[in-house]
């Protein structure tokens, strides 16, 4: 026998009333029933996306909606600028150059978040940048972008911005509608306490002018056949009835935590989990724009961080997540977004203590729990 538990950037850890939504008979879609159930979720993304604007639900994860915005907005010969700063940052270049689409790149050191006046400058000097591709909370560096800045910046120019906000929706602030960005994508399995397979993009009137005029090829995630269905409270194609019946219950536990309660929650995992490894003696990747969504740790020199990662899943049931790339063994990422509360930190911090020292990292046992717990103790 072993419990487990999920620290990890998606999947996150469900709530039990979303594994009771889910175990419900399956409905079919074209009912009043499901209707009332689409109209009901499409309502509570717009408080969490903080919009007025059409939010769609697609049957993809993450990179589904990620995919539908570029293939949306852009066609062949098409430029855009994309904001890179790690894995995520990366994606959307590769999903652009697979369309043949031509990308400017801001290369940010991983670790830090872009300066929002290089997206000025590079605008400014291609006015054929159509649209600027960036992420809210950079998952693989633990970073979050100043979109509120770089959204000031954009709606000044001909340029349309795009957020991938799939870790740190519903977890950390992002204001859709103050903040101008023109398209938002997101995804189930993170901020929003879902199974992984429900992807979700936000449309501006402004970007679905381009949309409509784009001649990119496209079919799945047509956003102007998704725009008709939604129309009519309906989808174009078979919807993943169960995770949206599963999503309107996450939507009113969210609506009823109140968002301002969740990014509060969210920064206290978070400034516990940071303090813990700063007390560890351990160094945070991302110093000066660490999110208060996933937590990147500097592993000590000379100790194996996929061994560490693996030994914690394997051996005590605590997983969290490994480096990705030129991190690979270098850091640990520890997540505190979505259904995590104060005794998951601490568990995890636990593990990691226990396992440094199996490791033979040397430290006086309990420093970072008491960290942890004196962060937890103030107001
Ligand atoms: C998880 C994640 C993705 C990828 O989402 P999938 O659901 O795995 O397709 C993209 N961007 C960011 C910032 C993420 O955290």
């Amino acid at each position: 026998m072993r419990k487990n538990y999920l620290l990890t950037p998606g999947p996150t850890p469900l709530p039990p009333q979303i594994s009771e939504a889910m175990s419900r008979p399956i409905i079919h879609h074209r009912t009043p029933q499901f209707q009332a159930i689409l109209k009901e979720a499409t309502e509570g993304l717009r408080y969490v996306y903080q919009t007025k604007n059409d939010v769609f639900i697609l049957a993809s994860s993450g990179t589904g909606a990620m995919e539908a915005a570029v293939v949306n907005l852009l066609s062949c010969g098409d430029t855009a600028l994309v904001i890179q700063g790690g894995k995520f940052g990366e994606r959307w270049t590769e999903i652009c150059k697979a369309y043949g689409i031509n990308t400017e790149v801001i290369d940010v050191k991983w670790g830090r978040a872009v300066n929002p006046l290089d997206i000025q400058e590079k605008v400014k000097n291609n006015p054929a940048i159509k649209v600027v591709f960036t992420t809210l909370c950079e998952t693989s560096t633990g970073v979050v972008n100043d979109i509120a800045a770089i959204g000031r910046i954009v709606k000044d120019t001909n340029a349309l911005l795009v957020v991938d906000a799939i870790s740190g929706l519903g977890a950390i602030d992002l204001k859709t509608d103050d903040w101008f960005c023109d398209i938002v994508v997101s995804g189930s399995q993170k901020g929003l306490m879902l199974p992984p397979g429900l992807g979700f993009i936000s449309v501006s009137p402004k970007a679905f002018k381009l949309i409509e005029s784009s001649k990119g090829s496209r079919y799945y995630l047509d956003l102007k056949k998704a725009k008709k269905a939604l129309d009519k409270t309906d989808t174009p194609f078979t919807p993943a009835i169960t995770l949206i019946i599963a999503l309107n219950e996450a939507l009113k536990m969210m609506k009823e935590d109140g968002l301002e309660n969740i990014f509060a929650r969210h920064k206290k995992m978070a400034d516990a989990v940071r303090s813990a490894v700063l007390a560890l003696g351990l160094k945070l990747f991302a110093p000066e724009a660490g999110s208060d969504v996933v937590t990147a740790v500097c592993l000590p020199e000379g100790l194996d961080g996929e061994k560490l990662v693996k030994t914690m899943r394997d051996t005590y049931g605590v997983t969290i997540a490994g480096g990705q790339d030129s991190l690979k063994g270098k850091v640990c990422r520890i997540a505190h977004m979505g259904f995590i509360e104060e005794f998951d930190i601490i568990t995890g911090i636990s593990c990691l203590e226990k396992v440094l020292t199996q490791m033979g990292y040397k430290f006086t046992l309990g420093t970072g729990i008491r960290a942890a717990e004196e962060t937890f103790l103030k107001k």
